[in-house]
């Protein structure tokens, strides 16, 4: 199901909002269920109803029951409240849930603004917010529309969420491509000097989105794609009640203490052969791990625990009732969520989408992701010669199998010489074919930077200074609606710069939602003193007694560094000063998606 919130603060006109969006959405042929949160108390908090009377007198669960509508009310009392995601999967399938309320929740949210009600609330609190919905214009990077402008504002929720704009007649009728990135996106606010790696970060995450489209895939070559839908069980797993041991069994009802000694009936129940026919109570049946319980067999006892002859079965009781068998459904239920959609599908994904009879799933189509290297001293291929003056690519190879890793579309765009003209050129030809493009070197402000000179003049650039070693600007540029990632020449903070910052961002593009890097904390076998200002990353990798030991230089041309390392290890913006035994961050390549 997709999600969308909709926040702001008190009497920003989020209620009139979301009524307006369900009216609008659902005339529009979709489904849509809602959620409201409120932090005080709420229609059903007034005293006096008779539902109120119940819950007060201690009841568990109430259902409350009239011809038009059901409502089923649990009480948390002292019990923490659930969160979101929890709640959601109560809900029936539906095109879209709108949530009203949990600003803090990662979904995408629109934020309803009032100019008399305040400042917005926006990416400082929250970076899932998307868009503005405001009685008067905000200072703000985000789209903003106008609070009243229902039709353009759930144009903008359809898009965002990857679901049609159009009649939903035309949505059944084949692939769909969203529309393009807005060409301002990358625009820093003015006066900006060194960015910190966590706005880079959050500015990244607040205005990409997914820009794939969607496509069908058999579930067996789905590994690596990124669900679109909800992937919902056609069949409850198990479908039947069966048994989880090879046993006898029979109906709990017609046994008791002591020892059981019932007759055994002709045949038996396995995996792929059901039994045909009842088991009357009182007697037993022989049943392997798999099989469908009989009629009449509610509990199953372990065959080492039985002595057999011919005719029949001895065990000591009691036995418990529905002892070693499996409940229908106990896995999944039919018709509930799976899997969300943005899950990346990994190989135990496709055995649970094969157990609940999906076939076939929607995916969001693989991203493109083109790769360019630029440079008048590259040679593209070691294959080919090279002058001392020369060296060959080695960002292309790099950047390409991470992509491959990362389970896109990696598109080779060669490598061209630091010629604005022919960067042009091949830039054209790459927005044509690829969702986003990444180039290596000539990305800073120096004179032989021609692929940030060329941005500047006819992309739109906005050269990030991110405060980060090693990782001189990332220059970010929208070329002819594709994004540009233009990461440093020098494949050491290429690969810094692409693990940190094109990875997530890629990721958010594909639709699979951001990605956090994933890091634990270790001791370090090493010393060092960090000045504050700027995040440092270090070739890094696990000593055997499990410490992070670093790479013997810090220079950034050393790519052999990069191969004997199994990691990174993070050091944070501020000063730090770092003995043996310390504690640091480190980010291991797995968790990088580096293979
Ligand atoms: P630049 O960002 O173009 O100033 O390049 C910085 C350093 O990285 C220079 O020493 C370049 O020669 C080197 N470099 C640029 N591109 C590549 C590449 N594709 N493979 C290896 N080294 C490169
Ligand atoms: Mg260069």
């Amino acid at each position: 199901m997709k999600v969308y919130g909709v926040t702001g603060w008190k009497n920003a006109g989020k209620t009139g909002l979301m009524e307006r969006l369900v009216a609008e959405i659902t005339a529009r042929g979709f489904s849509v269920s809602t959620v409201k949160h409120a932090h005080h108390t709420t229609d059903v908090d007034q005293p006096g109803t008779d539902s109120f009377r119940h819950r007060q007198a201690g009841a568990g669960e109430v259902l409350l029951a009239s011809p038009h509508r059901w409502a089923l009310m649990a009480e948390l009392r002292d019990a923490p409240e659930p969160p979101l995601e929890a709640l959601l999967a109560r809900l029936s399938p539906a095109d879209v849930v709108l949530v009203e309320g949990y600003k803090t929740a990662p979904h995408p949210k629109i934020e309803a603004h009032r100019a008399e009600t305040g400042k917005a609330l926006l990416s400082a609190e929250n970076n899932s917010v998307r868009a503005i919905a405001s009685d008067a214009p905000v200072e703000s990077p985000l789209p903003r529309f106008d609070l009243d402008d229902t039709g353009a504002i759930a144009d903008f929720i359809l898009a965002d969420l990857g679901l049609v704009m159009a009649a939903p007649s035309e949505a059944a009728s084949g692939d769909l491509t969203p529309p393009r990135l807005r060409d301002d996106c990358f625009a820093m606010p003015q006066g900006v000097a060194w960015v910190p790696v966590n706005e880079a970060l959050s500015r990244l995450k607040s205005v990409l989105r997914p820009v794939t489209g969607t496509e069908t895939c058999a579930t067996h070559a789905a590994r690596g794609r990124v669900l679109a839908e909800t992937a919902v069980a056609r069949r409850s797993n198990p479908p039947r009640p069966n048994s989880a041991v090879d046993g006898y069994g029979f109906a709990h009802e017609a046994t008791g203490e002591g020892v059981q000694r019932l007759p055994l009936v002709a045949g038996r129940a396995a995996a792929g052969q059901p039994f045909e026919g009842a088991v009357p109570a009182g007697h037993a049946v022989r049943i392997l791990t798999g099989a469908i319980l009989p009629e009449g067999v509610d509990t199953v006892v372990l065959e080492e625990d039985c002595a057999v002859n011919a005719t029949h079965v001895a065990f000591d009781g009691p036995a418990k009732l529905r002892a070693n068998t499996r409940k229908a459904g106990e896995d999944v239920t039919e018709g509930s969520p799976a899997l969300p959609a943005g899950h990346r599908l990994r190989a135990p994904d496709l055995a649970l989408l094969s157990a609940l009879g999906l076939g076939e799933v929607t995916v969001q189509r693989k991203l493109r992701v083109g790769v360019l290297s630029t440079g008048d001293e590259i040679v593209p291929s070691p294959a080919e010669p090279a002058l001392p003056h020369q060296i060959w690519d080695a960002n292309r190879p790099m950047l390409l199998s991470l992509a491959e890793g990362w389970d896109y579309a990696p598109v080779d765009l060669g490598h061209v010489r630091d010629d604005q003209a022919l960067i042009a050129t091949r830039l054209d030809t790459a927005a044509k074919e690829c969702d986003v493009i990444l180039t290596s070197g000539g990305a800073s402000a120096g004179d032989e930077d021609h692929v940030s000179a060329l941005l500047r003049s006819q992309g739109t650039l906005s050269s990030w200074r991110i405060a980060l070693k090693p990782g001189r600007p990332l220059a970010l540029a929208m070329w002819n609606g594709t994004p540009v990632f233009g990461l440093p020449g020098n494949p050491v903070a290429a690969l810094v710069c692409a693990l940190i910052f094109a990875r997530p961002a890629l990721s958010l593009l594909a639709g699979a939602g951001w990605t956090e890097a994933q890091g634990f904390t270790v001791p370090a076998a090493f010393s060092k003193r960090k000045k504050p200002g700027r995040r440092e990353f270090l070739r890094a990798r696990l000593d055997a007694e499990g410490r992070a030991e670093v790479f013997a230089s810090e220079g950034s041309g050393r790519i052999s560094g990069l191969s004997w390392a199994t990691g990174l290890v993070e050091l944070p913006d501020e000063a730090v000063e770092i003995a043996p035994g310390s504690p640091v961050r480190f980010l291991p390549y797995e968790g990088l998606g580096l293979r």
